[in-house]
C-alpha cells in the first residue's frame, strides 16, 4: 500500500486488504464496508464481461457530492455567512447519461445543479433535471437556438441563466426573450486578472480567450441600465482553469472576483450569484503540494478561504451575500471511475551471451566495448556510460557499411545492454546521478503489455502528461520486483505510460510483479471518472470499454447496477462510415470466389463467414 501512495491519493475510498486486494471503501475510511476488486473482476468475468472494464461505484459519487455540500455548509455556518452554496456539475467532465442521471439523483438534495457549454449539453441537462431550484447555467457561445432552448427551459420553470462569454450574445438574449415574453436572468464571465498555474492556467487571466473585459461589463451594465433591464443582471462568473493546484491563487481570484460583484451591486444589478467556475483540484499523486497533479489545499480551506473572501469583501461595503456557486467537475467525478485492465504479455531486456574471452579479428568499437564491459566500476561508470553508447552507435555504423556482420553486431548489443545493466546497478551509488543517466531505469524497465487504449481511456496521460494512479489490483502482499513502463495494444509508439505518481512529483517506471505463468494480473487505472471518457477517442479503432455500475450497500453487500456493453468492432466501423452489412456482402462474395477457385470447400466458406460475423459483433479490445 505505501508503495503506491493509495493511502495518499485515495482519499478514504481505496486501500488494500490483508490478502494484498485493492478495495473500495465507498463510504469513505470511517466505515468499515469494503468491497474487494478482484472480487468484483470475478463477478464480471463470471458475467461474461471482459475486461478492460470502467468500473463506476456510485456511492463515491453520492459522497463526493455530499462532501463538497457538507463542507461549503460548516464554512457558512462557522463564519455567519448569509447566503447558501448552490454547487453545479459542468456537464463537459463527463457527459454520460448515466454520469448525469446520477449527479441529478444524488445532487437533489442539495438543489444541486448543471453547467453547459453548448446546445446539446443543454439539451441532455433539461433530460436529466428535475429540481426547479438547482442553477442551470449557460456558457459557451449561443446561437439564437441555444438561447431559444434556455428560454424555453426558464419558461418550463428551470432556473435558467445565460452567462455572457462575448458582448454581443446580450442583444440576441434581449432581443429573443422580448419575443418570447420572458425575462431572461443574465450573467457575466468576467476576465479577472488573476490566473492560476498548472496545466490549464490559460483558462485565466486577461488574455484568456472566454469571457469580457472590465470596460465590456460596464458596457453590459450600460445597455441594461438603458432599457431598464438591471434587474435581469443575476450573476458575475469567473474560471480560473481546471485543476489549479495551489490555494493562493484561488484566494486571490475570488478576491478580485468579489470586488467586481460588488461594484456590479454599486451599479444597480441585481446580483445575487457569484459562481466561480471550476478548478478545485483532486491530488492525483497523493503529494498534498501544488505539483500540477495535486494541490496543497484541503477542501474545508478551499471551501472556508472562498466565503471568507466573498463576505469580507461585502460586509466592508454592507451588501447583501450572494449564493456561492462553483462548477466543480474534476472533484466531483474523478474518484468515482476505475479502468480496471489486464496485462497480455512482457518484454524484458535479456541477458545477451557475451563470451569470456575477446574473440580475435573484432572491428575497433566492439573491442572497445569488450573493454568498457570488463573495467566497469564505480570508478569509472560515467567514462563507460559515454563509451558504450558511443561505441555501439559506431559499430551500427559500421553495420550499415557492411563493415560489421550481423554476428557481430549482436555482440555489440549484447556488451551494450550488459554495460548499461552495471552502471544502472552502480549508478544510485553515485554522489550526483548525472541527468542523462536518469533515462537508464526507462531503457531498462520491462513493458508491461496491456489490454486498454491509452487514447481512449486515459487520453490526458498522452495529451498533456497527466498522471493518474496506476497499480496492480492485487498481490500487494508480494513485493514486486520488477520495475516496468506500460505499452497499450495500439502499436502506436505514444500509446505507453512511463510517468507515474510519486512523492516527489512523478516517477519513471512503475513496480510491478512477475507474470506467474498463465496467471492473470490485473492493473487499475484511479481516479479517471473526469474528461477522460468523452476526450478519448478511437485510434487503431479501439472503442468505449465496457462499464459497470456499481451500489454497495450499508451491510456490505452490492450489485451490479448497470452494465454498458463496450462498443463492437461493426460499431467502431460504423463509426468511421463503413456499413457491417455491405462489408459481409463483399465478404460472401470475396469467399465465393475462393469456392470457385478451389482454394477452399463450401463448407470452409461458411466457417470462415462464420468468424467474420462473430469478429464484427466481437469486443474491439484482446479477448481472452
Ligand atoms: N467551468 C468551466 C467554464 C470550465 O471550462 C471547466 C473546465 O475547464 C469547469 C467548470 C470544470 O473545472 P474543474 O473540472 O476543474 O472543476
Amino acid at each position: 500500500a505505501e508503495l503506491y501512495g493509495i493511502r495518499n491519493w485515495g482519499a478514504g475510498y481505496f486501500d488494500v486488504t490483508s490478502d494484498g486486494d485493492v478495495a473500495v471503501h465507498p463510504f469513505g475510511s470511517g466505515s468499515n464496508v469494503a468491497v474487494s476488486i478482484p472480487e468484483l473482476i470475478r463477478g464480471l468475468k463470471e458475467r461474461g464481461l471482459d475486461l478492460p472494464v470502467l468500473l463506476r461505484i456510485e456511492n463515491i459519487l453520492d459522497s463526493q457530492i455530499s462532501t463538497l455540500h457538507e463542507s461549503f455548509r460548516k464554512a457558512i455556518a462557522n463564519l455567519g455567512f448569509k447566503g447558501e452554496y448552490r454547487g453545479i456539475f459542468p456537464i463537459k467532465v463527463n457527459q454520460q447519461q448515466q454520469v448525469l442521471e446520477e449527479i441529478a439523483n444524488f445532487g437533489s438534495r442539495y438543489h444541486h445543479g448543471l453547467e453547459v457549454g453548448s446546445k446539446a449539453e443543454l439539451i441532455a441537462a433539461i433530460s436529466q433535471m428535475r429540481d426547479y431550484e438547482a442553477c442551470l447555467v449557460c456558457n459557451g457561445y449561443k446561437d439564437e437556438e441555444f438561447i431559444d432552448l434556455g428560454l424555453h427551459a426558464m419558461r418550463m420553470g428551470f432556473n435558467c441563466i445565460f452567462v455572457l462569454e462575448m458582448p454581443w450574445e446580450l442583444s440576441s438574449i434581449l432581443s429573443r426573450a422580448e419575443q418570447l415574453g420572458v425575462d431572461p436572468q443574465i450573467g457575466v464571465r468576467v476576465k479577472l486578472a488573476a490566473k492560476g498555474s498548472g496545466h490549464w492556467a490559460e483558462s485565466g487571466g486577461e488574455r484568456s480567450s472566454f469571457g469580457l473585459s472590465l470596460s465590456q461589463i460596464m458596457d453590459v451594465v450600460d445597455t441594461l441600465r438603458s432599457m431598464d433591464k438591471l434587474h435581469c443582471l443575476k450573476l458575475l462568473h469567473y474560471h480560473l482553469g481546471s485543476q489549479i493546484p495551489n490555494i493562493r491563487d484561488i484566494r486571490t481570484a475570488v478576491q478580485e472576483a468579489s470586488r467586481v460583484y460588488a461594484e456590479l451591486v454599486a451599479e444597480g444589478a441585481a446580483m445575487g450569484y457569484i459562481d466561480l467556475g471550476g478548478g478545485l483540484a483532486v491530488d492525483y499523486d497523493g503529494s498534498h503540494t501544488n505539483y500540477v497533479s495535486s494541490r496543497n489545499y484541503t477542501l474545508d480551506e478551499y471551501c472556508t478561504d472562498i466565503v471568507e473572501a466573498v463576505m469580507t469583501t461585502l460586509d466592508a461595503r454592507g451588501m447583501p451575500h450572494p449564493h456561492i456557486i462553483t462548477e466543480s467537475g474534476r472533484a466531483t467525478v474523478a474518484y468515482y471511475s476505475a479502468l480496471l485492465f489486464n496485462i497480455l504479455d512482457v518484454s524484458t531486456v535479456e541477458d545477451g551471451r557475451i563470451p569470456s574471452e575477446m574473440p580475435a579479428d573484432l572491428p575497433e568499437p566492439i573491442k572497445n566495448l569488450f573493454e568498457a564491459h570488463r573495467s566497469l566500476s564505480l570508478r569509472n561508470v560515467q567514462e563507460c556510460y559515454n563509451d558504450a553508447l558511443y561505441y555501439r552507435d559506431e559499430t551500427r555504423r559500421m553495420f550499415l557499411d557492411g563493415r560489421v556482420s550481423l554476428r557481430e553486431r549482436t555482440l555489440c548489443d549484447n556488451l551494450f545492454w550488459g554495460i548499461i545493466k552495471g552502471v544502472a546497478a552502480l549508478k544510485d551509488q553515485l554522489k550526483h546521478i548525472p541527468k542523462d543517466m536518469e533515462e537508464i531505469d526507462v531503457a531498462l524497465a520491462d513493458i508491461y503489455y496491456a489490454n486498454f487504449s491509452v487514447f481512449q481511456s486515459l487520453p490526458d496521460a498522452w495529451a498533456i502528461d497527466q498522471l493518474f494512479p496506476i497499480m496492480p489490483v492485487h498481490r500487494l502482499n508480494e513485493l514486486p520486483s520488477r520495475q516496468a513502463i506500460i505499452s497499450d495494444i495500439t502499436c502506436d509508439s505514444d500509446g505507453k505510460i512511463d510517468q507515474f505518481i510519486d512523492p516527489q512529483g512523478k516517477k519513471r517506471v512503475l513496480d510491478l510483479h512477475p507474470m506467474n505463468n498463465g496467471d492473470d494480473y490485473y492493473l487499475g487505472a484511479f481516479l479517471v471518472g473526469a474528461y477522460q471518457e468523452t476526450l478519448g477517442d478511437l485510434h487503431n479503432l479501439f472503442g468505449d470499454t465496457n462499464v459497470v455500475s456499481v451500489r454497495v450497500y450499508p451491510d456490505g453487500s452490492y450489485e451490479f447496477v448497470r452494465e454498458i456493453q463496450g462498443d463492437t468492432v461493426a460499431e467502431l466501423l460504423e463509426y468511421v462510415e463503413y456499413e457491417p452489412r455491405r462489408i459481409m456482402e463483399d465478404l460472401r462474395s470475396l469467399a465465393e470466389q475462393a469456392v470457385r477457385s478451389g482454394r477452399i470447400s463450401p463448407a470452409e466458406r461458411f466457417s470462415i463467414l462464420q468468424a467474420f460475423e462473430l469478429g464484427l459483433r466481437g469486443y474491439t479490445y484482446f479477448e481472452s
